[in-house]
């Protein structure tokens, strides 16, 4: 079995509450996940061991928006203008860069296997093993292993390394009610499908025997 550690949406626009952006300065990140920022040191250990151990992939995904994207408010969709393609908003969070032989596939939906290559690009260097880490639980991790599990791979989610939103608050206060208890259910969905829940030390040793 060949292993790929997978890395969702750890952009600055997700991840940072401020960063640095060029001529604009100190800006805040569009779409923060609460709580992510613990799971950044997880995600690096992998990262460098992977790194180490050249039989473990490492695959990153990234929202790449376009700026009148459908899935942004007044142009179809329902969120905020995030991770726009080319801006630091849509860079990989320093602390977990990708190296040049890492895999980085761009999407524009919430779902990794939206990107055309993201199947083939795997099958040719032999996964069959997916971990899955980075946000958000119930968006596009649980895409990724929701779609990895239907094609076939078998899928470890990290439960140390994602993070979620759970119940979305709108600015006038009220709060979205589907969106409650969001994370629970996606967690339940994913091991209900057959996603095995892992912690980060035992994914270190996993990798590399
Ligand atoms: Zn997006």
């Amino acid at each position: 079995m060949t292993k790929a550690i997978v890395v969702v949406d750890m952009l600055n626009d997700f991840v940072k509450k401020e960063y640095e952006d060029g001529q604009n300065g100190l800006v805040k990140g569009k779409l923060v996940v609460e709580g992510v920022e613990g799971i950044v040191n997880n995600i690096r250990k992998m990262r460098n061991v992977a790194g180490l151990y050249a039989g473990v992939s490492m695959v990153y995904a990234n929202d790449a928006h376009a700026k009148e994207d459908p899935e942004f408010i007044g142009y179809g969709g329902n969120w905020p203008e995030h991770c726009v393609k080319g801006t630091t908003g849509a860079e990989v969070v320093p602390d977990l860069m990708p190296f040049a032989a890492d895999v980085v596939l761009e999407k524009q939906t919430l779902f990794m296997f939206s990107n055309p290559d993201a199947d083939a690009v795997l099958r040719q260097k032999g996964v069959d093993e997916l971990y899955i880490t980075g946000v958000a639980t119930e968006y596009c991790v649980r895409a990724a292993a929701l779609d990895a599990i239907a094609r076939g791979y078998k899928v470890n989610v990290v439960v140390d390394a994602i993070a979620g939103v759970d119940e979305i608050v709108l600015a006038d206060g009220t709060s979205v009610p589907e969106t409650k208890g969001a994370v629970a259910r996606a967690l339940m969905e994913m091991g209900n499908a057959g996603a095995r829940p892992v912690y980060t030390a035992r994914v270190l040793e996993e990798i590399v025997r």
